[in-house]
């Protein structure tokens, strides 16, 4: 077998070609390799912060590359200091479960039958810090997340910006109800999958399953809803499950990024019924909420100074997956270069919470309209539609951010910098001579001017 240590090096000259050099010495550089699986390449990585960024941002670039060089389809990493062994989640079996057993809907749209719950187990209420920005949501989550039968809450619709907490809130509900009672049917789905399932049980003449599934769930959990907009027999499905569950009392909460009475594109019907409940907002968290979110996230896997985080909390005044992002990379650079210096800190915020926070932006404004999943754009998939989605991004972050092609590509689906330069042609090109192109760019650019100046 070959030295594990030989194909890494391997694989980072090729990694280093891809991301540029200062993402490769920030993300790459302190990586090691421990060994092979069966199928995989293990590889350690300081700390969960680095883990979870890396799945996040290189997993499918990594796994190409690493595929490529010795045959492996897989990449797993394992954490080295204090490190937290991966926990799994109470989930729900299906094989404790009759019901569900025999269902070929979720054969066929679970990939992993023993945990049909979608939860992630590391979103929970104790590790969900409380402010005034979030003080009712989380309180009327976890209403709901210790009795969601019949709950007064139902639906419990929870809206706000990126990045402020929803689908952590929506997951640390249903950790809560399986915590307390591992026998309760949870399911909780982005509604881009869920618009997925549908369209699948229809072509395989399946769409009962489907409604007969998740009206037999206990607690229906819907992350983003504003991405069911325009579809409008998901909508009639749902509408339906909707009235089966509330009528049995069973615990329906949503998510979206906008208030109920802002969901264009849905049924009148529909919204009138996430109204039922109870709304409430996330907010902007102020500066005290955000020092305390960033003590507790370090707590668990580095030592950075109180100063460092001070200095972090009071320059990043957009959402927690910024302040997230900037403390990241704060730590990997402390375990790199030990002591972090001020000048080295409002780089990182100058680089990550303008132009990857702006090409975040701008890319989930794309994905907005494209309705296709943020986590596609970043992705790997050459599907036409996703590809031209991974243009248009691209369009915009040259238009609007002062990041390079490279950086541009490597942020944007971990592409190099010519196919930035040949997306942003053939988009030119397309404005151009297609009317329908130059609609849709007019469009959407309103929408990214929008959300660049949105501040907060
Ligand atoms: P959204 O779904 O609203 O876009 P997420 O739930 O994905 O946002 O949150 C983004 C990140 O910020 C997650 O890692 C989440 O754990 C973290 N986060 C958000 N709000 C809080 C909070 N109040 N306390 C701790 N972590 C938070
Ligand atoms: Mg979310």
């Amino acid at each position: 077998m070959d030295d594990c240590f030989v194909v890494w090096d391997d694989c980072l000259e090729k990694i280093r070609e891809k991301v540029g050099e200062s993402s490769f010495k920030t993300w790459f550089s302190p990586i090691r390799p421990k060994g092979f699986g069966d199928d995989s390449i293990i590889l350690e990585v300081p700390n969960n912060f680095f883990h979870e960024w890396i799945n996040e941002h290189f997993l499918s670039l990594v796994k190409d590359i690493v595929l490529k060089v010795c045959n492996k389809t897989n990449v797993e990493f394992v954490v080295t200091e204090r490190g937290e062994k991966k926990k799994r989640g109470k989930v729900l079996n299906i094989r404790n479960d009759n019901f569900f057993k025999n269902s070929s809907f979720v054969k066929n749209n679970f990939q992993d039958e023993d945990n049909i719950s979608g939860l992630n187990p590391k979103y929970n209420f104790g590790n969900f810090i409380e402010g005034d920005c979030n003080q009712l949501a989380k309180s009327s989550a976890e209403s709901v997340g210790m009795n969601p039968l019949n709950n007064p809450f139902n639906p419990l619709m929870i809206y706000g910006d990126v990045g402020l907490g929803k689908t952590h809130l929506l997951h640390a509900i249903g950790n809560k109800i399986i915590e307390n009672d591992m026998s309760k049917r949870v399911v909780c789905i982005q509604s881009t999958v869920f618009v997925d399932q549908f369209i699948n049980s229809i072509r395989s003449n399946n769409s009962q399953e489907f409604s007969s599934f998740y009206s037999h769930v206990d607690a229906l959990l819907l992350d983003d809803v504003q991405f069911l907009k325009d579809k409008e027999k998901t909508q009639e499905i749902l509408f339906y499950v909707f009235n089966q569950l509330h009528q049995l009392g069973k615990e329906i909460v949503l998510t979206s990024d906008r208030p109920p009475t802002e969901l264009v594109g849905l049924q009148d019907r529909l919204v009138s019924r996430f109204k039922w409940g109870l709304t409430v907002n996330l907010t902007v968290p102020d500066l005290e909420t955000k020092i305390a979110i960033l003590k507790s996230k370090a707590s668990n896997n580095v030592n950075i100074s109180d100063s460092v985080i001070e200095y972090i909390a009071q320059r990043v005044n957009s959402n927690v997956r910024e302040l997230e992002g900037v403390m990241i990379t704060a730590v990997a650079k402390t375990s790199s270069e030990h002591n972090l210096d001020i000048e080295t800190l409002q780089n990182i915020i100058n680089n990550i919470s303008s132009n990857d926070i702006e090409i975040d932006r701008i890319s989930y404004c794309v994905s907005d309209y494209f309705k296709i999943s943020i986590d596609d754009i970043f992705g790997q998939s050459r599907q036409k539609d996703i590809a031209t989605a991974r243009k248009v991004a691209m369009y915009f972050a040259k238009k609007y951010t002062k990041c390079s092609l490279k950086t541009i590509g490597s942020l944007i689906g971990g592409r190099d910098h010519s196919t930035v330069v040949h997306a942003v042609n053939n988009i030119e090109t397309l404005v151009k001579t297609e009317k329908g192109m130059k609609k849709l760019i007019d469009n959407i650019n309103k929408e990214v001017k929008k959300r660049l100046q949105m501040k907060m």
